[in-house]
């Protein structure tokens, strides 16, 4: 496909001005050289981005069981009172009241829903989230006199951010495994805590899909240590309604309003990752809250121990907005139903392959699972690559890859809520196709897609080296 560069005609031009009547500068006065910016027609720039649209796969394409990202689907109905003037024509610095409650009372929802006393709106993602909730983790330590608990344990079940969050944070990472089960090892826990652990931080359901029988006993480990337990939160659609991270013995988490609760994501933002806390950290939460003074909201500074600010103002607003219409959209039926279809529709899926396909865990998940293609890797050559490419012939999204790294060849996959019973038996079958193709003619495989653009991109390269400008040849 063209670029717009490469379609540019000097002097075309999609916008026909008044004549000027102030005097002219001429380029050549401000800058050595003019701008070259592509000189196109409307028509052109409508078919390229139009082309380009056509290109790309997203929710509203088809089935897209990215594991971990929950592409669900994003009731329209989120983007409407997101585009509502009195929420995207209001600065933040205003005591609009209507914000500041709408605000308070989405607080006042994902408390109740996760169990917590308090919670921040800055944190703009969910790893800004994890980085949040750490350093809230190492203000509790410092201001209260325990300078040495500088490591933080994360299970290698965890998000890959988990790690990276805890080192930015400035702690040291000490990684455990985990048991047989994929649950948290508890002997090798208690190995691993002593007078220098700051804390816990944890993903349930992990990312195996598995949610940890042991959760008390862990964070009681953890506690009669004299640690923290932060809950990776992210994938809160698999429990909420259900059971609540407050409940589990957690003293902070973050959430991904844009995955459990409903924004368009997977594009780079914007997304929003709330931090909640227990009533002890509440004070160094970042940003300012939310008090009440003569009858009206305003916006109150923390005070001396909070952590500073994490990001401009009061974070993504319209974010929340999305994510609190979504709730009152739910209502405090629908948020548990929410899960239960998650985790219904997961072990539908895997129920269906896995006579089949390699389960790297057996037994009932949550709102994901692993293949594990290391088996059939070293029989046929295939290999996780191979069946994720050959699902885009199938107009299905590539699941998770290669990830988690305890699991070999892994494929990961989460089908979220919003999928139909129709939808996941195609999957299926798109699935157990692939399985006949192996059979009879694995080498066919090594170079799907068949039918994409794009085939197989050297995604490193284009992650180290993108190439952002135009090389103009002169
Ligand atoms: C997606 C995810 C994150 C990171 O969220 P971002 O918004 O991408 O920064 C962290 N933990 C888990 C379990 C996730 O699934």
């Amino acid at each position: 496909m063209k670029t717009l560069f490469e379609r540019s005609v000097a002097g075309r031009k999609c916008t026909i001005l008044p004549a000027c009547d102030v005097p002219e500068t001429k380029p050549q006065e401000t800058r050595e050289k003019a701008l070259r910016l592509p000189e196109l027609s409307e028509t052109d720039i409508s078919r390229h981005y139009t082309q380009l649209a056509k290109q790309t796969f997203g929710v509203n394409d088809g089935f897209y069981p990215l594991g971990s990202c929950t592409m669900k689907y994003n009731p329209k109905v989120n983007e409407r009172t997101a585009s509502l003037e009195g929420f995207t024509e209001v600065h933040p610095s205003q005591n609009a009241q209507g914000c500041l409650e709408l605000l308070k009372t989405a607080e006042q929802y994902l408390c109740e829903i996760t169990g917590m006393d308090a919670m921040t709106f800055q944190p703009a993602a969910g790893a800004h989230g994890e980085l949040t909730g750490l350093m809230l983790i190492k203000r509790y330590h410092e201001l209260n006199n325990h300078p040495l608990r500088k490591k933080i344990i994360v299970p290698d079940s965890a998000h890959g951010t988990n790690p990276a969050s805890s080192s930015m944070c400035g702690f040291t990472v000490v990684n455990i495994p985990s048991a047989e089960d994929g649950c948290v090892d508890l002997e090798k826990l208690r190995e691993a805590v002593g007078e220098d652990t700051a804390g816990l931080m944890l993903t349930n359901p992990n990312t195996l899909g598995i949610f940890d029988k042991n959760i008390k006993a862990i964070t009681d480990i953890v506690h009669e240590a004299g640690g923290l337990c932060y809950y990776d939160g992210a994938n809160l659609n698999a429990v909420m309604g259900i059971a609540r991270p407050g409940d589990m013995g957690f003293d902070c988490i973050h959430l991904n309003l844009h995955k459990s609760f409903s924004t368009p994501h997977g594009g780079g933002g914007p997304g929003s990752g709330p931090v909640g806390c227990k009533s002890f950290l509440a004070d160094y939460l970042p940003g300012e809250k939310i008090a009440e003074e003569n009858g009206k909201l305003c916006w109150q500074p923390r005070g001396d121990a909070s952590i500073g600010a994490v990001r401009s103002f009061h974070g993504n607003f319209l974010v929340v907005v999305k994510a609190f219409t979504y709730l009152v959209t739910l209502g405090k039926e629908g948020v548990p139903m929410v899960a239960k279809n998650a985790v219904l529709n997961a072990n539908y899926i895997k129920h269906l392959l896995e006579g089949t396909w390699d389960v790297a865990k057996k037994g009932t998940c949550m709102h994901e699972f692993v293949l594990t293609l290391e088996e059939l890797k070293k029989e046929t050559g295939v290999s996780a690559m191979d069946v994720a490419k050959a699902l885009q012939d199938y107009g299905i999204h590539p699941p998770t890859m290669y990830f988690p790294l305890n699991v070999h060849e892994a494929l990961m996959i989460e089908p979220t809520e919003t999928e139909s019973r129709e939808t996941l038996d195609e999957a299926a079958a798109a699935f157990m196709d692939i399985w006949k193709t192996i059979q009879e003619n694995p080498e066919s495989l090594h170079d799907t897609p068949h039918h994409s653009p794009i085939k197989r991109p050297d995604e490193v390269n284009a992650a180290r080296h993108p190439v952002l400008r135009y090389p103009f040849n002169d």
